[in-house]
């Protein structure tokens, strides 16, 4: 996976979805694609009260990627330097193979644009010191950035394809 992360504390998340917006603002992105998504999962019995969980969902920039192969045209890549998947947008055909590809559709669908878009962490952001934009816009500190390895994988996969059957997501 790439160097590094964002992580979300689900017990400060209030589903505000400003991370989902300012994600878009970011990007410049219209109504459809959303490159980061809050799921709701539950509610579960938590001290004999029903309660729900946000998740914070977007790319895992996972270390063996399916969506970088799956593209004929070489937009999808990993950057060399630090593991961050993103997409060359002057490559993308549209084709729609990355987001086919992916387990968890993490590529999205730019109906304006006729292309694919997805979660770089924000690279121009973090090259230039700052934090991705969805982190710097959580009102409640839930979402936090940094180093992969503190988080472990496989924990990280098993939560995420957990969320997915549960919504049915595709
Ligand atoms: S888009 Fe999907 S397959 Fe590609 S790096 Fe992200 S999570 Fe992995
Ligand atoms: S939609 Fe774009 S980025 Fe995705 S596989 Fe096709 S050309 Fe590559």
């Amino acid at each position: 996976m790439s160097t590094y992360a964002i992580f979300q504390d689900e017990s400060k998340c209030i589903s505000c979805r400003s991370c989902q917006v300012q994600c878009k603002i970011n990007k410049g992105l219209s109504v459809g694609p959303k490159p980061n998504q809050i799921i709701e999962v539950g509610p579960v019995n938590k001290d004999g009260r029903p309660k729900a969980n946000f998740v914070f969902l977007s790319c895992f920039h996972c270390a063996d990627p399916w969506c970088v192969p799956a593209c004929p045209n070489e937009a999808m890549q990993k950057r060399d330097t630090d593991g961050v998947i993103f997409i060359n947008q002057n490559r993308c055909a549209g084709c729609k193979s990355c987001i086919m590809a992916c387990p968890w559709s993490a590529p999205q669908w730019d109906a304006q644009k006729g292309k694919a878009v997805k979660c770089d962490l924000c690279l121009e952001r973090i090259d230039a010191g700052l934090k991705p934009a969805c982190v710097t816009a959580c009102p409640t500190s839930a979402l936090s950035f940094g180093p992969a390895e503190n988080v472990p994988e496989t924990k990280r996969i098993r939560f995420a394809r957990q969320i997915v059957a549960s919504e049915g997501l595709h």
